[in-house]
């Protein structure tokens, strides 16, 4: 009888933790093992299409972050965020997206190669509300999850866009530039924007027009 007793209060916690847990974050129980299972200062592991398990988790759609007007409380997210950073540092890219490291959520950093001193802009929950007509092939795109490669990638020139930073800041830009040895912030953007959506440059590959001719 006791032990019966037991039983249905353990699993009375068990759904009202499972429900509190739904309302107060945006991860799921995975996704904040791996958030948590290193400091703000520690790498995480990074993806590789090398990897059968891997590449089916990048190919897989992201989702929203929950109340963006208490993203600067959010611990999970924080963490998150400064790892990404990390990460990326470590790695040496221009860009990182939440899911290529087992997080899927809309969530990515990328350098704004657009802005004196390149800072680095966190993204969350981004849109891109308008962008040229046209597609231009860039030059040389590589992926921190595609080991020892490069490729071009087609891309629009200019997007329009909208996102919240890590402050919980709602942003509204314009961006452009898709040149390799000046600014190519636009490119970064849709490269990352593409990871939330299973989406590689690899699936995006075009000649160049002196290739064309050749
Ligand atoms: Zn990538």
């Amino acid at each position: 009888m006791k032990h019966k007793f037991f039983i249905i209060l353990t699993l009375l916690s068990l759904q009202v933790t499972a429900s509190f847990s739904q309302r107060t974050s945006s991860f799921t129980e995975r996704e904040l093992e791996i958030i948590g299972n290193g400091a703000e200062d520690s790498m995480f592991r990074i993806l590789q299409t090398t990897d059968p398990v891997d590449s089916l988790i990048l190919r897989m759609s992201s989702s929203d972050i929950l109340n963006p007007d208490s993203i600067a409380e959010d611990e999970a997210l924080q963490l998150l965020i400064s790892r990404l950073r990390i990460t990326m540092d470590q790695a040496g890219g221009v860009g990182i997206a939440a899911p290529q490291v087992g997080v899927l959520k809309n969530v990515f950093l990328f350098m704004r190669v657009d802005l004196p001193e390149s800072p680095v802009q966190v993204v969350i929950n981004p849109r891109i509300i308008s962008h040229a007509t046209e597609t231009i092939c860039f030059e040389r795109d590589g992926c921190l999850s595609i080991p020892n490669k490069s490729g071009n990638s087609e891309r629009y020139p200019w997007i329009d866009v909208e996102f919240w930073d890590e402050k919980g800041e709602f942003h509204r830009e314009h961006l452009e530039g898709f040149s390799r040895r000046g600014n190519f912030a636009a490119i970064i953007f849709q490269h990352e924007w593409d990871h939330l959506h299973g989406v590689l440059y690899i699936d995006k590959e075009c000649l160049l027009k002196e290739e064309l001719w050749n």
